[in-house]
């Protein structure tokens, strides 16, 4: 699938990803709807990971816009506090909005988006929690499609029809789940196994090299993040199609970015394209600029 994807991440300030023709909010940081303007209104599902508040100011203004009857659907980690309380100051503070509708999830919960996808959440080590505790969330977006199972596919297509009606649909065919999106959201570099297999990954990397504490201050600041080459060893370790990085600590310049990014991607002999969302800067339809490495 040709994903148009638009996103601005710059650590401590704002994360905001865009799917436009799925009607998909990855996180809404600051500056969401000023960035998309008109297309904003086609968001339909807005899914945040955590409620660090570079990933979720921008909230009130796009619920403030384009609410319509049940639309938009907010998705957050179940035992956050904070969305509740947005919600809550929402309401009052702008009682004509009622259309967004406000949805707890938590690890392995999916969403349904349209007939063939959905979304899962993930659990996340970026905020300590025991486990069971949704406090932090990644997404994986999933294509289903029907398949008919292999000793099948030699009849042809009447023959099919009438063994469907006699045996019935499962037996023939099988569901086959594709995972076409990955958002790591804000986390440290864990399991690899969860990444496997993504045609796409969004993954954060705050930091180039280790810093003191690996640290981001915010509100809450005891964090986790991602050092790049940590990202890098894990990719080349799993199958991935295509890596997006997110999330960089606005400390560091472009040409220090690409720097590290080309000499990491080299050291673990990458063989695919790799995009980097840069701290300060809209990238629109990103997939379809050229990458900083291939
Ligand atoms: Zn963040």
């Amino acid at each position: 699938m040709n994903l148009n994807i638009t996103a601005y991440s710059t650590a401590l300030f704002s994360t905001w990803i865009n799917i436009e023709e799925l009607g998909l909010l990855f996180d809404a940081g600051d500056g969401v709807t000023s960035g998309l303007l008109q297309k904003s209104g086609k968001i339909k599902h807005v899914f945040i990971t955590h409620p660090d508040r570079d990933h979720i100011t921008g909230l009130f203004q796009l619920n403030q816009l384009n609410t319509r009857k049940g639309y938009p659907k907010i998705y957050y980690p179940k035992h956050s506090g904070s969305f509740p309380a947005m919600r809550d100051f929402q309401h009052k503070f702008d009682p004509h909005i009622q259309g967004a509708t406000w949805h707890e999830l938590e690890h392995l919960d999916t969403i349904s988006i349209r007939n063939d996808l959905f979304v899962e959440a993930i659990r996340n080590e970026h905020i300590e929690a025991p486990q069971g505790i949704s406090k932090s969330l990644s997404f994986k977006l999933f294509q289903t499609k029907q398949k008919l199972r292999k000793e099948f596919t030699h009849l042809d297509g009447k023959n099919i029809k009438d063994l469907i009606k006699i045996k019935g649909r499962d037996a023939l065919m099988e569901t086959i789940n594709t995972n076409i999106l990955s958002y790591a959201g804000d986390t440290p570099v864990d399991d690899y196994s969860t990444w496997d297999h993504s045609e796409i990954l969004i993954h954060e990397s705050t930091f180039l090299q280790d810093q003191e504490g690996m640290i981001v201050k915010s509100s809450s600041n005891k964090n986790k993040h991602s050092k790049l080459n940590e990202v890098l060893q894990m990719v080349s370790e799993i199958t991935v199609g295509k890596l997006i990085l997110n999330h960089f600590s606005s400390r560091y310049s472009k040409q220090e970015i690409d720097a590290n990014v080309i000499k990491l991607c080299k050291a673990y002999n990458l063989k695919i394209p790799v995009h980097v969302i840069y701290p300060g800067e809209i990238h629109r339809d990103i997939l379809n600029t050229r990458p900083i490495y291939e």
